[in-house]
């Protein structure tokens, strides 16, 4: 399976060139060529497999330069129960017809977990099958959570090391906690003054610098990044919306081929597209639901078919999803209008910040797609409700998925079971969940995740325990002019 740019450039690489290389050389998207698909007697099969089993099934129909032998042993280590305790995707049955597919019982407590355990690997590998011999310096720029799970992916991992710059003054004091005391010996992590634009441009700065590349090429490494445009972050992605509706299958919740809806609460449009690549294979999935929080500009390109980015930007309690421009919406774009007309888009978005799609690709969309949002004290009502009248503890996240999908529900008396994503443990934002159920504000961050404990009488997941007692490793602060010096140094390299 050959994998080609959304914006018709000459790219046409294998699997692990397309992992390797992140983006096109005119800018797009990898894509594969043709998307695979399930039908009723795979699913069948799938439902007698675990998770790794599954991951590695589904991994095997869009990485084809991979060995099954490959991905199940990768995918066997990336999801094993003692790094995603409690499962790797469980579900959560909370009414008759609402279900939670929980994806934060990983190493960071949140769903980029899912991808960045398994996403390192498949790169080590493509760097053994590329027939590279430089390591890989993966390079982050992060506001918090980012950083963390793109640490705990990369830790240890062959031919490739991972250094993470963040904003001194930009990340919570249990993101900086999590970074400072990041274990594995191929890591490195710096904060830098300034604000997080400041660390974005700086790596962005040293990503462009051709003596850089040249210098480290000479010491036999090249530069990479973990974005979530890669597709290594993104087929990994469609494997739990597959484990989902076999577990459904499994507990007796729905029969083999019918239908569900799910709602995806949304930000770079990754993991909702993830759902719609599962619905193209076969998969039995009906209404897709993209979520938004008071950043709802995709709500409005649902609705009205343009997109415009020149708007307010708002700072709201669900952070990850505070995103003006929806990468991965380009490659929505181009599975149902082609090439030319994403190049298009995409170059009226750079120039002018906004475009509009044509009648034709705005029907096309409202067959799958319903876009609704949630505002900020919506966010802390269903927090508070889904506590008190389900004894169920939700992050500010997966909030804003519930509350759109019981909009949803409200208007369409379609009758169909609603898959909920549920993208952060409700410790990792602790204290606006404390502060949404009692209506006041906890001691402090830290210890807002033992007075959610006593208040819910849950538990602080594993990786968010005890975090103010580990060992700081890493507590350097630089001056943003020094990010790539930084680089050098952390390489032991002399210019
Ligand atoms: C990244 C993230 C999202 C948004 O996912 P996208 O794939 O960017 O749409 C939602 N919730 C949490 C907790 C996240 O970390």
């Amino acid at each position: 399976m050959n994998y080609i740019s959304t914006r018709g450039g000459k790219d046409k690489v294998s699997a692990a060139g397309a992992i390797k290389q992140g983006i096109a050389h005119d800018g797009g998207l990898f894509m594969p060529e043709t998307i695979p698909t399930l039908d009723n007697q795979d699913i069948a099969e799938l439902c007698e497999m675990s998770y790794p089993e599954r991951a590695a099934y589904i991994l095997s129909r869009f990485l084809s330069d991979y060995t099954y032998e490959e991905l199940l042993e990768d995918c066997t280590a990336a999801y094993s129960p003692d790094r995603f305790v409690g499962g790797a995707a469980p579900i959560t049955k909370i009414n008759e017809k609402t279900f939670m597919l929980e994806l934060w019982h990983g190493p960071t407590s949140a769903f980029k977990d899912m991808a960045l355990q398994i996403m390192p690997k498949l790169l080590s590998r493509a760097l053994v099958k590329t027939g590279e011999k430089r390591c890989a310096l993966i390079l982050v720029a992060t506001s918090g959570d980012t950083g963390k799970a793109a640490l705990e992916g990369y830790r240890d991992v062959d031919g490739v090391k991972i250094m993470v710059y963040y904003p001194v003054d930009g990340v919570s004091r249990v993101q900086k906690l999590q970074m400072s005391t990041q274990l594995g010996e191929n890591v490195a992590v710096c904060a830098i003054e300034g604000n997080f634009d400041d660390a974005q441009t700086g790596v962005k700065q040293i990503f462009g610098d051709e003596s850089m590349a040249e210098l480290l090429d000479k010491n036999e490494v090249f530069l990479s990044s973990a974005n979530s445009i890669n597709w290594g972050r993104l087929a990994p992605q469609i494997v739990y919306y597959v484990s989902a509706y076999c577990d459904l299958i499994n507990s007796g919740e729905i029969y083999v081929g019918e239908k569900i809806n799910v709602t995806v609460p949304t930000g770079n449009f990754g993991n909702i597209f993830a759902a719609f690549i599962a619905k193209q294979m076969g998969l039995p999935l009906n209404r897709l639901v993209c979520a938004s929080n008071k950043n709802n500009i995709l709500t409005d390109f649902l609705s009205t078919g343009v997109y415009d980015r020149n708007r307010s930007f708002y700072t709201t309690m669900s952070p990850s999803m505070d995103i003006l421009i929806s990468s991965n919406l380009e490659r929505l774009l181009y599975v149902m209008s082609g090439c030319e007309n994403t190049a298009e888009l995409m170059k009226k978005l750079s120039t002018e910040g906004k475009y509009s799609i044509d009648e034709a690709l705005k029907a096309k969309l409202d067959e799958h797609f319903t876009g609704l949002y949630c505002d900020e004290e919506n966010t802390a009502a269903e927090i508070k409700r889904t506590f008190n009248e389900n004894g169920y503890l939700i992050d500010t996240h997966s909030a804003v998925g519930l509350n759109c999908a019981k909009q949803y529900m409200e208007t369409n008396s379609d009758g169909v079971k609603m898959l909920v994503v549920s993208t952060a443990s409700p410790y990792k934002f602790a204290a606006d969940v404390y502060e949404s159920i009692t209506g006041k504000a906890p001691t402090d961050e830290l210890s807002a995740l033992s007075e959610l404990s006593a208040l819910t009488k849950t538990e602080i997941p594993y990786p968010l325990k005890d975090i103010d007692k580990r060992e700081i490793r890493f507590n350097k602060v630089i001056e943003k002019q020094s990010m790539s010096d930084e680089v050098l140094n952390t390489l032991g390299i002399e210019r």
